[in-house]
């Protein structure tokens, strides 16, 4: 992730990786209270372009607020230090983090202080371009109402992580969880669609993560004519989908083998997933709109 040159924004300077430091009494540390966002900039022909920044953002300010950790950069800010930071680390694509920590308070309590990091580093596809197989989880995504499921709260993270695991020491790629209900709900890191004849159909926003990427998709759909719904649906009847893939930032279309026993039956490279992988790639390289000007 880092070598001697990387540079990173830390407490509003841009510096050397090596040599910052970090609270060893965060709260961020100690109890998971800290945000996180995950970015990709991308080189268009335009030039390096920062996909959804505003959005990324604007979910990084939400997730302060929800969880009342004090942070006063406007979205325009952030966004101008994260062009200026991919420029001095030399970098025309990148996936980007930046990070919230929160000072040294051992009461639960939110602290009055936080830190802002931004990170970067050359990230191919976070899931590979291999069609996943899929193992569901034994664990739940958390309850909507014992945290802020919406929130890229670092604490939430331990769900991921658990249900990853789980999934690699069982030797699958990646984990599906469901939610409270019993109803599908996204993987570790990325949500899901299932098609089903020329239909795609992903879970609704309430108990996932509402990714920016699902949200392109979904977008995506519409100005191709494909049907979306936006529902809740069960195991049962996600093994009998057609084909199914994942969405997400680092992932970004990520195709679906199997899942558990079941199969995927249409051929990937004929399915809506397959289709919505290269609209994708477009897109993130501002491709799209010229096309649809000649
Ligand atoms: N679900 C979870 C649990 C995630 O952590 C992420 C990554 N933020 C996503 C879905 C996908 O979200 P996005 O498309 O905004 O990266």
């Amino acid at each position: 992730y880092y070598n001697k040159d990387s540079l990173v924004y830390h407490n509003g300077a841009i510096v050397k990786a090596l040599g910052t430091s970090t609270q060893l009494y965060s709260q961020t540390l100690h109890y998971g209270n800290g945000i996180f966002e995950g970015i990709r900039a991308y080189k268009t022909t335009f030039g390096t372009k920062i996909f959804k920044a505003r959005a990324h953002y604007k979910r990084l300010k939400k997730g302060a607020e929800v969880m009342d950790i004090p942070f006063n950069y406007s979205v325009e800010e952030l966004i101008k230090i994260t062009y200026e930071l991919l420029k001095q680390n030399n970098y025309e694509d990148a996936y980007i983090r930046p990070l919230i920590t929160t000072g040294a308070d051992m009461s639960l309590k939110t602290s009055d202080e936080s830190v802002l990091t931004i990170q970067c580093w050359k990230w191919g596809k976070y899931m590979g371009d291999k069609l996943l197989r899929v193992k569901t989880s034994k664990f739940q995504r958390p309850n909507p109402k014992s945290c802020y499921v919406d929130a890229k709260v670092t604490g939430h993270y331990i769900n991921s992580i658990l249900s990853a695991n789980e999934a690699k020491k069982a030797g699958y790629d990646e984990a599906l969880l469901l939610d409270m209900n019993e109803n599908v709900a996204e993987s570790s890191g990325a949500n899901v669609f299932m098609q089903k004849g020329n239909i795609l159909i992903t879970p609704k926003v309430g108990h996932i993560m509402p990714g920016i990427t699902r949200k392109v998709v979904v977008d995506l759909c519409k100005e191709e004519g494909i049907k979306v719904e936006e529902r809740d649906f069960r195991l049962q009847e996600l093994k009998t989908a057609d084909s199914a893939f994942f969405t997400g930032t680092a992932a970004e279309v990520v195709g679906l083998k199997s899942l558990d026993d079941y199969q995927f039956p249409l051929d990937w490279n004929k399915s809506l997933g397959k289709k919505l992988m290269h609209l994708y790639k477009q897109e993130v390289l501002c491709e799209r709109k010229e096309l649809v000007k000649v």
